[in-house]
């Protein structure tokens, strides 16, 4: 059994509508599915608007979805209420993007690591600071830093104290959300090693979201791409970059700025902005962007398929991949 299991995941915002008209939603999350296994890193991509961000959250039960099931474990996270979620909390963590944002500036670093082992274990003081040494030590930061504050560190460090507060209690399974987005492009890689090196100590299982399929295509096992709230494609990094059956996935891939020798250059770049959530296209919701889209695309929405050994895509035309 794969370590988290989500099924028909749903996420819709009211907008608007009511007594005399038709009450309006954006379907944020739009019937998501996958698994993550133990020590597995999963790539999910996809413009801005597409829902990564809005399922990162449902799946941290920071938002409550509309139904669907987040099985972590053997247990659904979506049952879990009260005194039981939150002793679960600890089992699944987040990495968010803009480091600053998420540190207190009021709280030193030893108070910030110290607050999810206050939480969530039975550590004596001792123990809690043996663990914020190992914590500094794991994210390659000096132990006698820990009273420093946030203002006293740079970005990248920053981001290696949010890696170490999301690690500080063992958890299961790690959303990162576009963690390295705010960082300098040669802070990006030091980050992004740091993160498969802890993988391979911990065996933690990430989320990593991106709108950059190079940085995704570096770290994952698995890439998911999503569009308009819906998964378009899923499956092996290798496949799915060297021949997406998606032509959304083609598409990112082209527009990602390397040296071209995959021939990337060639495939059909993205046109157009993404169309609003509130009133997705008829059909398949890519077609008014999609360079293949034909009659039956605008008329009936795509199922998704495995067309390979663990090789799902959700387009009419998608062939069989091996
Ligand atoms: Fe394009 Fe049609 Fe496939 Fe949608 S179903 S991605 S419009 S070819």
């Amino acid at each position: 059994m794969a370590l988290l299991e989500v099924k028909d995941l749903k996420k819709y915002y009211s907008a608007g509508g009511g007594f005399f008209s038709r009450k309006k939603f954006v379907k944020a999350v739009d019937g998501v599915s996958f698994t993550l296994e133990e020590g597995e890193t999963l790539g999910l991509v996809g413009e801005s608007g597409c829902g990564k961000s809005t399922l990162a959250r449902v799946l941290l039960r920071l938002e409550e979805p509309q139904s669907g099931s987040i099985v972590l474990d053997g247990t659904d996270l979506c049952a879990l209420k009260g005194e039981k979620l939150r002793r679960r909390r600890g089992d699944f963590q987040m990495i968010f993007q803009d480091p600053y944002a998420s540190l207190n500036p009021r709280r030193s670093i030893y108070s910030t690591l110290e607050e999810p082992l206050l939480l969530h274990t039975h550590l004596d003081e001792a123990g809690r600071k043996e663990r914020i040494g190992e914590l500094l030590d794991m994210v390659g930061l000096h132990r006698e830093h820990a009273g420093r504050y946030p203002h006293q560190f740079s970005g990248g460090q920053r981001q290696r104290i949010g890696i170490a507060r999301a690690l500080a209690v063992n958890p299961r399974f790690i959303v990162a959300d576009e963690p390295v987005s705010a960082l300098d492009v040669s802070v990006q890689a030091q980050i992004v090693n740091l993160l498969q090196d802890i993988q391979k100590q911990t065996k933690t299982a990430f989320l990593f979201i991106a709108h950059d399929l190079a940085v995704v295509e570096h770290i994952s096992n698995r890439i998911m791409v999503m569009y308009l709230g819906k998964v378009m494609e899923m499956g092996d990094v290798r496949l799915l970059c060297s021949t997406p059956a998606h032509p959304y996935t083609e598409a990112l891939l082209a527009s990602v700025p390397v040296l071209d020798p995959a021939g990337r250059g060639k495939k059909k770049r993205l046109t157009g902005d993404v169309p609003s959530p509130l009133a997705p296209p008829e059909g398949c919701r890519f077609h008014p962007r999609c360079p293949y889209a034909e009659k039956v695309c605008m008329e009936k929405e795509p199922e998704m398929r495995e067309i390979g050994p663990g090789h799902w895509c959700c387009c009419h035309f998608a062939e069989k991949s091996r």
